[in-house]
């Protein structure tokens, strides 16, 4: 496709503009049943398999309820690694450290940005995210407030490159494009005793009637994983259960490279994610119940995982020798926020690592 000229773009902008974006490109029709299929295909799936296991029944709405298993794309990954690695993360809790606050403050960093009409300085709006965020109770505002002046003046730093990179990455974000950022999307299964938890970092579009218009794009610092294409498929699902219609294309872009990885949405990549999603209420539902022993299987997050210490198999694995930065932990599923309406349940993360 060629690339129009823009003097005001950069070629990576315009790249982005063509070829990400693809603004006037033809958008596919889809089923005005699909979503409902989707669904119904996930609620048989959490619904059989919770009462195959005997869990109570879902309680009469109660905005304070729980869910029995929140599945987000942390979780995922990681029961689809290894079980007891997801157990051992749950037991441990979320704790915010550098790096998510950093993610944290960088992506309302540009979220604000996006707001104004002007185009402001990266450490402008990264100051000014700070600024809302540390007053914040539930978020990264403990992290901010007790961080010492090194901490934060390093993660201003870390926070200013990503909004730059961003910024001479993607052409500006146009109102019209009715840009999205840190979106949440959720979608409940078996009465509410299910949920499926999403944070998408940006979204462009919407669709027109059941033509897909959306484009989802997870912002990542460091180098692609084949863990990307996963969390991706997932955005896609519970976003076509959210709104009923898919969007046209998923994306994962790399701000320290300024390219990115896509996959255009179609039925079959929406299928099996189903069929992923359900294997993993599957396994979430019954250690979350206690009926199943967590599994072992020894690999790369072995490297990160709180069990090792006590994990026999963990402590054996090694990192084959082909492997260039074998301490690397860039294939580490991406840290997760804390729910905002309350403690001690993860949320899906848009925290890109
Ligand atoms: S150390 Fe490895 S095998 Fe053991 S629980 Fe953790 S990820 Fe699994």
């Amino acid at each position: 496709v060629p690339i129009e000229p823009d003097p005001a773009l950069t070629p990576t902008q315009l790249r982005v503009r063509t070829g990400l974006l693809d603004l006037g490109g033809a958008r596919p029709v889809f089923d005005p049943h699909l979503a409902a299929r989707l669904l119904e295909e996930l609620e048989a799936r959490a619904t059989a398999c919770l009462d195959a296991l005997g869990a109570p029944p879902p309680p009469p709405y109660d905005r304070r309820d729980r869910p029995l298993v929140v599945v987000h794309k942390r979780a995922l990954a990681q029961i689809h690694q290894c079980e007891r690695h997801w157990a051992a993360e749950e037991a441990a809790g979320f704790a915010w450290t550098a790096a998510t606050a950093r993610g944290a403050v960088a992506h309302k960093a540009i979220e604000l940005g996006a707001q104004v009409d002007r185009q402001p300085l990266p450490a402008d709006v990264v100051d000014l995210a700070i600024a809302r965020l540390i007053d914040d109770e539930r978020g990264s505002g403990l992290w901010l407030r007790t961080a010492t002046e090194g901490d934060l003046a390093e993660l201003r730093a870390r926070a200013t490159d990503e909004v730059t990179k961003f910024d001479d990455s993607f052409p500006p974000l146009a109102r019209a494009w009715r840009p999205r950022l840190e979106s949440r999307q959720v979608a409940y299964l078996a009465g509410g005793r299910v949920e499926l938890s999403g944070k998408v970092d940006l979204a462009l579009g919407k669709p027109v009637g059941c033509e897909a218009r959306t484009l989802i794009v997870d912002l990542k610092t460091g180098r692609p994983s084949g863990l990307h294409a996963a969390d991706l498929r997932f955005y896609a699902l519970v976003e076509t259960l959210r709104v009923g219609v898919p969007p046209f294309r998923v994306a994962s872009f790399y701000l320290d490279s300024g390219t990115w990885h896509h996959e255009d949405v179609d039925e079959d990549l929406l299928w099996s994610t189903v069929r992923r999603v359900a294997d993993g209420v599957d396994r979430l539902v019954a250690l979350r119940l206690g009926t199943r022993q967590a599994t072992e299987t020894p690999g790369p997050p072995c490297r990160y995982c709180p069990a090792r210490p006590e994990c026999p198999p963990g402590q054996a694995w090694r990192p084959p020798e082909a492997w260039a930065d074998p301490d690397s932990d860039l294939d580490r599923p991406d840290a997760d926020e804390p729910d905002p309406d309350g403690p001690g349940r993860p949320a899906a993360g848009g925290v890109g690592t």
